[in-house]
């Protein structure tokens, strides 16, 4: 069986399929025009022979090929609109390029017949039917070429090779040239096949290529939308999602902005490496986006930021709001380790909050600084106090920042007094904003604004800057509150030291003031500062004693040298059975550990008393003095010397 000109390569790659599917296509449209003619010429080669040769021959013989041609030609027709599979059309070419050859055979036989039985003039006419009929036949088979060749070869050649070796220098004359004519018409046919191999290849080349385009295109959009790390579509998405919604075009249904920031994420990617951050992370949005289903969308808008867009009013934002907090609530179990964290969330809304995307983000954001101060694991809708608060805050901000440049800062001194002499044994160094237009900020405000904005650092320092020079002459010690965001810095004690040296202020009458929270937020970097303070001889207290968590693990913590108990309990003794039960539970708890108490806010003199009496050593409070400037202070210090 001749070999077929099947496209190289395996059937199943992309292009070969395309080549037999055309291959195909154009054999169906071109074979029953070719048998169509293949019935006329044979019709009037038959008529033309009738009487010349037996009827078996004139008449049998044609009807028996124009049947078989027409049962082929009824095969094609029927498959005129339907394409087989492509792996199923190798069957189809093989079976043309069979038939071509079983038919010519048939027509060559019967042309052969036919010259053997003419005279000269008929033997020409048969041959150059037979030709052209089979030049004929070959280009309707160029998709196939070869059952083109095998037509050519079982069809035309057997006539061909009589003419050629006939005795009339004519006939040889005609064989010559028709051998020539199909040497050319094969060369022309595998030509054609060639250029339509390589029309198809490159048209399906550039549909890959089409393809590769579109791909490319996806690829480069994902990226642009969506988070790497945790899938979720990005601030972007986000961004254009809301416009998309709050515009003109939008459908103007309401909807509301959840922002939420996770609590306590930062400690454990510095603790646990940035590995177990981002699998957090992943974990954070898959759960994220199971808490919100169908009802919302959930985005990543960096670092450990979240957000969630849900359809519906206030409650539906609420509820969504809940069910996240609740969400992150549940511990996270690494491979590991188990993460506790927990979320904040922010909520404004459309079109109550705002009509524009860039008021709306702000006014969830804004809710969700509300939500973080009013402790982790909360949530808060917008309302528009909020908004004149942050912009109230905003304002000291930019107020503090003049301020400092100003040196409108001024350290006050509060008496430290011991209550069983009532001798000054200290003062606590407390700051006060001179601002000059009356309006009174006291450092309860603007402390934690300090603390979040970063001034208090430079604020701090140069206030110890100055009571260094203003209380060097009184050698008395100075206590001074350090934030707990102080402690975080690695720099901390130097920098304390180094205002220390450079004002030649003795250390060992510096005492440190810190609160439990310092120790809550970060004790390892808060104790590495204190041991090197403490080695320097700087003192150290622990502050508003009462108010936390008031653990005995914190106070063993770091090595206090005494401990305050905060002023709410000291102002309310005399009236508050619990404030008292809680006073002598830790005057208790004191002395056992050998650490002298400060009891603060002491404003009556029966205060004092019972507090000296239960074994309080010091106090302060507005009995003994009111925080005051340097210059009050030198002025009391001077009468009480004189
Ligand atoms: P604190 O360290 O507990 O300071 C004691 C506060 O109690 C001071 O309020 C003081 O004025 C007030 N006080 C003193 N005696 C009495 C009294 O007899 N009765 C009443 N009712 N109050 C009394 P102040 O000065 O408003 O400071 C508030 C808080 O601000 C301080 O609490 C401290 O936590 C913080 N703070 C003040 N100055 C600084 C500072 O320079 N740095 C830092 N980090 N925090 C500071
Ligand atoms: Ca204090
Ligand atoms: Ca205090």
């Amino acid at each position: 069986m001749p070999k077929l000109p099947l496209p190289a390569g395996p059937v199943d790659s992309e292009q070969n399929q395309a080549i037999l599917v055309e291959q195909f296509r154009a054999l169906r449209k071109q074979v029953p025009l070719m048998y169509a003619m293949m019935f006329v010429d044979s019709a009037f080669l038959a008529f033309a022979a009738y009487g010349t040769v037996s009827p078996w021959w004139s008449l049998g013989m044609p009807a028996a090929l124009a049947l078989l041609s027409a049962v082929r030609a009824t095969f094609w027709l029927q498959r005129r609109s339907f394409t087989p599979r492509p792996e199923n059309i190798p069957h189809y070419l093989r079976g043309t390029v069979i038939v071509s050859m079983l038919l010519s055979l048939g027509f060559g036989g019967w042309g052969l017949l036919l010259y053997a039985e003419g005279d000269l003039i008929r033997r020409a006419c048969i041959a150059l039917y037979i030709f052209i009929g089979a030049i004929s036949c070959c280009y309707c088979l160029q998709a196939v070429p070869r059952a083109g060749q095998a037509v050519l070869l079982f069809g035309a050649m057997p006539v061909t090779i009589c003419l050629v070796f006939s005795d009339d220098w004519f006939l040889r004359g005609l064989g010559a040239n028709i051998l020539l004519v199909a040497l050319v018409v094969l060369r022309i046919l595998r030509t054609n096949h060639a250029g339509f191999v390589e029309v198809l290849t490159s048209r399906s080349d550039m549909a890959a290529e089409q393809l590769r385009a579109l791909g490319a295109e996806q690829r480069a959009h994902d990226l642009a939308y969506h988070d790497p790390l945790t899938g979720l579509p990005n601030r972007r998405a986000l961004a254009e999602a809301l416009e998309r919604r709050l515009s003109p075009q939008g459908d103007g249904a309401p909807l509301g902005l959840l922002i939420i920031d996770l609590d306590r994420f930062k400690s454990i990617n510095d603790v646990h490496g940035h590995p177990a951050g981002d699998q957090l992370l992943r974990d954070v949005a898959a759960r994220l986006d199971a808490v919100v289903g169908v009802s919302g969308t959930s985005y990543r808008l960096g670092g450990d930021e979240f957000a969630v867009i849900v359809g519906g009013d206030v409650e539906g934002a609420r509820r969504t709001a809940h069910a996240i907090v609740h969400a992150m609530h549940k511990p996270f179990s690494g491979p590991e380790l188990v993460h506790h964290i927990g979320a904040s969330v922010g909520i404004s809304l459309y079109p109550q909050d705002a009509l524009d995307l860039d008021t709306l983000m702000r006014r969830a954001d804004i809710a969700l600084y509300k939500a973080k101060h009013l402790g982790r694991g909360q949530h808060c809708a917008f309302e528009p106090m909020l908004d004149a608060e942050i912009r109230r805050r905003a304002e000291i901000e930019r107020e503090m920042r003049e301020a400092m440049n100003r040196d409108a800062f001024v350290p006050h001194y509060q008496p430290i007094v011991d209550l069983r002499s009532g001798a000054v044994v200290g003062y606590e160094l407390l700051a006060r904003w001179a601002r000059g237009d009356g309006a009174e900020i006291g450092p309860e405000l603007f402390i934690p604004i300090a603390e979040e904005c970063g001034l208090i650092d430079t604020l701090m320092l140069r206030l110890l800057r100055r009571a260094c020079r203003e209380t060097r002459e009184w050698e008395v010690p100075i206590a001074i509150n350090v934030s707990p965001t102080q402690l975080k810095d690695p720099w901390f004690s130097q920098k304390l030291l180094g205002v220390l040296i450079r004002e030649r202020f003795p250390a060992r009458l510096l005492t440190i003031e810190i609160t439990e929270n310092a120790l809550i937020v970060d004790a390892e970097s808060a104790q590495e500062a204190i041991e090197s303070l403490r080695n320097q001889g700087v003192q150290l207290a622990l502050d508003d004693f009462g108010t936390g968590y008031s653990s005995l693990q914190h106070l063993q913590m770091l090595p206090f040298d005494r401990l305050k108990i905060d002023r709410s309990f000291v102002t309310s003794m005399d009236r508050d059975p619990q404030a008292l039960k809680l006073i002598l539970a830790i005057i208790a708890l004191a002395t056992t550990l050998e650490l002298p108490v400060v009891a603060e806010g002491i404003e009556s003199p029966a205060i004092a008393e019972t507090l000296a009496r239960l074994g309080c050593a010091m106090g302060q409070g507005y009995l003994y003095g009111h925080p005051m400037c340097a210059a009050d202070i030198e002025a009391t210090r001077d009468a009480s010397a004189a």
